[in-house]
């Protein structure tokens, strides 16, 4: 994670009524940066955590979003210190994970594949398995207190810097048709290449299961390279840096042609993008270059309580920058739906059932 000196603190747009109504699937966003601010300072109280920077939910939730401008990597992190020491508890889990549901259904989304890491929920003594499924547990209850509205699946999380990654791989593959649809390794990206966790990918690879990577966000082209030609990922965790590899007249590298031949999906998430100084502003963020060019994008919201967003403000943004109507929404969701690691037919329904009439209603 690298933090620029001078972030950029986009405010949190006005959302157009038609860009709420949207429907929407979100394929890159974390439990543990999503949490309501109310429910951490009353986790807290229940669990006896004192270190809050304040037990005022309104504050607290600014407290967040500027931790995450502040452009310091140690606010930043503390960020997590705060989420991740609420949620050590089974009912924890299960309130943070229907919650998680229940906020997403009320943005449009329809479906959502939401990560977090099981090993950074061991602290009040639950297993890796306990962790798993009472994070299955809650989304289950968020999606029947929706009444089926949305549809959303988990992603298990491998830390770069630990060296869990395969025990983690292995959870996902015993818990893959429990509400686990793929793996996806993430963390401190200087340092830590992908190729560190090779042997949770072989694993994943001969167990035919679906994994992503988070790269080619703090590091460029190299990084992507790796995650996709050494690790194999079928879709990248940001991406963005693919531009490393991208002429200033729009030829692409043979990196860059791989990735959007194969149709990889990018999972990009502006807001974080920002924050984290991947991109200076929305205007001159590469998403739209990287549309132009015909790669498969994604948009995403990464972390919804740290980066002070939703889907909704993400699609707000980019309309305001680029001037995108609901057919580039439309096409963003779809291309999320085509690469989720949902089996087709329900990919299919989703699209064919929600997405189609849901951007037809507009
Ligand atoms: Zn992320």
């Amino acid at each position: 994670m690298h933090l620029s000196d001078n972030p950029a603190t986009p405010a949190r747009p006005a959302v157009s009524d038609w860009i709420r109504r949207a429907p929407k699937a979100v394929l890159h966003d974390h439990l543990d940066g999503g949490l309501r601010p109310a429910t951490i300072v009353e986790l807290a109280e229940e669990c006896g955590y004192t270190a809050l920077p304040t037990e005022d939910p309104a504050a607290l939730a600014v407290w967040f979003r500027e931790a995450a401008d502040s452009g310091s990597l140690e606010r930043y992190l503390e960020t997590f210190a705060h989420t991740c020491a609420v949620m050590q508890t089974r009912e924890a889990l299960v309130r943070i994970a229907a919650e998680c549901a229940e906020d997403l259904a009320a943005d449009g989304v329809v479906y959502a594949e939401v990560r977090y890491a099981p090993e950074q929920h061991l602290e009040a003594g639950l297993t890796l398995d306990e962790v798993v499924e009472a994070v299955n547990d809650g989304f289950r209850e968020g999606e029947r207190r929706t009444g089926g509205r949305i549809t959303v699946r988990a992603l298990l999380t491998g830390m770069r810097h630990t060296d869990r990654s395969l025990e983690i791989a292995e959870l996902t593959v015993a818990h893959r048709d429990n509400g686990v649809a793929g793996f996806d390794i993430a963390g401190g990206e200087i340092g830590n290449p992908p190729t560190r966790h090779l042997a949770a990918f072989q694993h994943l690879k001969r167990e035919n299961c679906h994994f992503t990577i988070h790269a080619g966000e703090a590091v460029g082209a190299e990084s992507i390279h790796e995650a996709v030609q050494v690790c194999g990922t079928e879709r990248i965790g940001h991406g963005v840096r693919i531009t490393d590899d991208i002429a200033e007249d729009g030829t692409l590298g043979r990196l860059a042609a791989y990735v959007r031949d194969n149709r990889i999906a990018l999972e990009v998430c502006p807001t974080s993008n920002l924050q984290t100084g991947a991109a200076e502003d929305y205007r001159s963020h590469p998403i739209d270059e990287l549309r132009r060019l015909g790669f498969r994008i994604t948009l995403n919201t990464d972390n919804r309580l740290v980066s002070g967003t939703t889907m909704s403000e993400e699609f707000q943004h980019m309309a305001d920058a680029f001037g995108y109507g609901p057919e580039v929404f439309e096409e963003f969701t779809v291309a999320a739906l085509e690469a989720a690691f949902l089996p087709l037919p329900e990919r299919e329904r989703l699209i064919e059932e929600l997405v189609r009439p849901g951007y037809a209603a507009l």
